[in-house]
């Protein structure tokens, strides 16, 4: 990739939340504009009480944004992730995409989960084309942009070979291709590297940057690493501990490419800003 020594931070705002805040949408209708307002998730418990995931939460993600999310464990971000694509329903509030509301799966997504989830009897091009069958899109085009994306990350060669014969990162890499075959309008990305050592995880990080770069894809992201959070993000949200809610969000302005090693480097101590929020969060 090319890369431009560029400052991580350069906060342009912190803000800061209290329940039932919510921020205001100047582009609520505007294609891909996400909203997320007052929503209340629930689920059944086994002892037939109810787990509240998600209590009064607000947000709004503009079209084109690059959007991070980071919170304790169990604060509800893959739930959220899950209302967005519609593949669960709020309990209370609502959520619009491009000013209506979600009241279903959204085809156009693609969604990008902690591991590659492959099918382990299909090849790599063959899994990387899978959305295209599903959503019945003509064949060899999409073979075709099938391997143009994984050429984009290092695994040409590889489309013949099995899920099985890969490593761990490489896998992630296909899972990730799969997810950007059928052109998404949005991704979504929960934890996508959790289940990768620490170096390829740099490493993927970077290559999903330039991929992100590449194909102009707006996307949520839920992370456990805070570096990689402000390595990626045009925005951090900071989610409270369980039930989740808007704790406070950064705005990082720093123009892409972006480096890693600023991420790590933190500069301007925003990464320890969100370390500080989030441990506040664990005070009994
Ligand atoms: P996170 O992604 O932040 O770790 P989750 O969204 O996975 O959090 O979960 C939020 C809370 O909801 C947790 O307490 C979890 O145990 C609970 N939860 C998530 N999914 C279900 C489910 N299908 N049934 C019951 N409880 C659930």
């Amino acid at each position: 990739m090319t890369s431009a020594r560029a400052v991580v931070g350069q906060r342009s705002g912190l803000r800061r939340f209290g329940k039932s805040s919510t921020t205001a949408p100047a582009d609520a209708a505007t294609e891909n504009a996400i909203d997320v307002q007052n929503v209340v998730m629930r689920y059944p418990a086994r002892d037939g009480s109810e787990v509240l995931a998600l209590d009064d939460l607000s947000m709004h993600v503009g079209p084109g944004e690059f959007v991070g999310i980071v919170g304790p464990s169990g604060c509800g971000k893959s739930t959220l992730l899950k209302l967005v694509a519609g593949i669960a329903n709020a309990s209370g509030g609502k959520l619009l995409r491009a000013g209506t509301e979600i009241t279903g799966p959204q085809p156009d997504i693609g969604f990008v989960f902690q591991s590659a989830t492959l099918l382990p009897w299909l090849t790599v091009i063959e899994n990387t084309t899978f959305p295209a069958r599903v959503l019945g899109l003509p064949k060899k085009p999409s073979i075709e942009r099938g391997r143009e994306l994984l050429a984009s990350v290092g695994l040409s060669g590889f489309e013949k070979q099995y899920p099985g014969e890969l490593s761990g990162g490489m896998q992630q890499r296909v899972a990730i291709c799969r997810a950007l075959l059928h052109e998404p309008k949005l991704l979504l990305m929960d934890e996508p590297f959790a289940s990768i050592d620490a170096l390829t995880r740099d490493r993927l990080a970077t290559e999903l940057q330039t991929i992100l770069l590449t194909h102009r894809v707006p996307a949520l992201f839920v992370t456990h690493s805070i570096p990689e959070a402000l390595f990626l993000s045009d925005r951090v949200l900071v989610m409270s501990a369980r039930p989740g809610r808007l704790l406070a969000e950064f705005t990082l302005t720093a123009p892409k490419p972006r480096v890693l090693e600023e991420a790590y480097a933190d500069p301007d101590r925003i990464g320890a800003e969100i370390r500080s929020l989030l441990s506040e969060e664990h005070q009994p």
